[in-house]
C-alpha cells in the first residue's frame, strides 16, 4: 500500500479546493531546535505552499516561555486570514503540552489534538482527526481493505496515533484491540489480527511471527537508523501480509496529505460552507 500515489490525489483534490475557496491560511509554530521537528515543519510548509496554500511559519525560540506561546496563539486564533493552527511536537520542557494544545481554537485545530476534536472522535463524531490516522483509513480504503467485523490490532496507544486510529477503526465496525508496552503476549494478539496497524517506534519489532497470513498490516513507526528510515515491521512481512505499507513511502507521505486536507476542511467550516461542528 504505496503512500505516495493516494497522497497525490488528495493534493490534487487540494489544489482545486484553494481554486474554489481562495486564500487559505495555515500557521505552523515551531518552539525550538529540535532537528526532527525543522524538517518536519519544513516540509509542510513546502507541501502546504506547493499546493496553493497560503503558509505561516511561525518559529520561536526554545527558551520561549509557555506566556509567549500563549499569546501567539490567541494572535493566530483572531487573524482571519489564518483557517488553520499546527503546532509542532514535542515542546520544550518548560512548556506544558496540553495547556497548549487546549489553547488553540478548535475550529482552526488541523491536527485535531484539542480535546474538543478528540472527544467528538471518541463521540463518534469525527470532525478534526489527526492526519496519519486519518491517511492510514484513506490507504485502508483504496485498497478495499475488509473493516466490517474484522479483527483489527492497534499496537501503540498514543494521542497522535494509536488512541485516533483505533477509534476510526471501531467507527468502520472492526472489533479493535489496543495493545501497548504492558500487553502480554502481544505477538498471540496481534497474529488474530485482520488488519495490524503498528505505530511504535521500534525498529523492526513485529516480525513474522507475529502476523496472520493474508493480513493488512499498516507500519506507522519511522526511526532513523544507520541504513536509513526503518518501519516497527520487519521486511520480511511483505511475504506473509496480504497487505503492507513500505517505511518510507507508506503512511508518511499520507500524513502531509491529510494534513492540508484537514486545513481545506477548516476552511470550508469557517466559510460555513460547511456546518461546524
Ligand atoms: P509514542 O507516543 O512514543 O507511543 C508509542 C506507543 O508504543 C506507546 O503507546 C507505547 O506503549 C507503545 N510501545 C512501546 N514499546 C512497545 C512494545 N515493545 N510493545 C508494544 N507497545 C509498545 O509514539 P507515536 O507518536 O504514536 O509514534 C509511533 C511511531 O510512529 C514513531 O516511530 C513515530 O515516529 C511514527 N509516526 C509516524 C508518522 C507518519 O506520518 N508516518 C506520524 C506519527 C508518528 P505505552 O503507552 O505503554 O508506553
Amino acid at each position: 500500500m504505496k503512500g505516495a500515489p493516494l497522497a497525490e490525489r488528495v493534493r490534487e483534490q487540494v489544489r482545486a479546493d484553494v481554486a474554489e475557496l481562495g486564500s487559505i491560511g495555515l500557521a505552523t509554530v515551531l518552539v525550538g531546535d529540535d532537528p526532527a521537528s525543522h524538517v518536519y515543519v519544513g516540509k509542510k510548509h513546502e507541501t502546504a505552499t506547493a499546493d496553493g496554500l497560503r503558509s505561516i511559519d511561525c518559529r520561536l525560540p526554545a527558551d520561549t516561555t509557555q506566556d509567549a506561546l500563549l499569546e501567539l496563539l490567541d494572535e493566530l486564533n483572531r487573524d482571519d486570514g489564518v483557517d488553520g493552527i499546527l503546532v509542532q511536537l514535542p515542546l520544550p520542557g518548560q512548556i506544558d503540552t496540553d495547556t497548549v494544545l487546549r489553547a488553540v481554537d478548535p475550529i482552526k485545530d488541523v491536527d485535531g489534538f484539542h480535546p474538543f476534536n478528540a472527544g467528538r472522535l471518541y463521540a463518534g463524531h469525527p470532525t478534526f482527526v489527526p492526519a496519519t490516522p486519518l491517511g492510514i483509513m484513506a490507504l485502508l480504503e483504496e485498497h478495499q481493505v475488509p473493516l466490517e467485523g474484522a479483527g483489527a490490532v492497534v499496537v501503540g496507544r498514543s494521542t497522535i496515533v494509536g488512541k485516533p486510529i483505533a477509534h476510526l477503526l471501531l467507527g468502520a465496525n472492526a472489533t479493535v484491540t489496543i495493545c501497548h508496552s504492558r500487553t502480554r503476549e502481544l505477538a498471540a494478539v496481534t497474529r488474530a489480527a485482520d488488519v495490524l496497524v503498528v505505530a511504535i517506534g521500534h525498529p523492526n519489532l513485529v516480525t513474522a511471527g507475529m502476523v496472520k497470513e493474508g493480513a493488512a498490516v499498516v507500519d506507522v513507526g519511522i526511526t532513523r537508523t544507520e541504513t536509513g528510515l526503518t518501519g516497527d515491521v520487519a521486511p520480511e512481512i511483505a511475504e506473509r501480509a496480504g497487505f503492507l505499507t513500505p517505511v518510507p513511502g507508506g503512511v508518511g507521505p499520507m500524513t502531509i496529505a491529510m494534513l492540508l486536507a484537514n486545513t481545506i476542511r477548516a476552511a470550508r467550516y469557517r466559510r460555513k460552507v460547511l456546518a461546524y461542528p
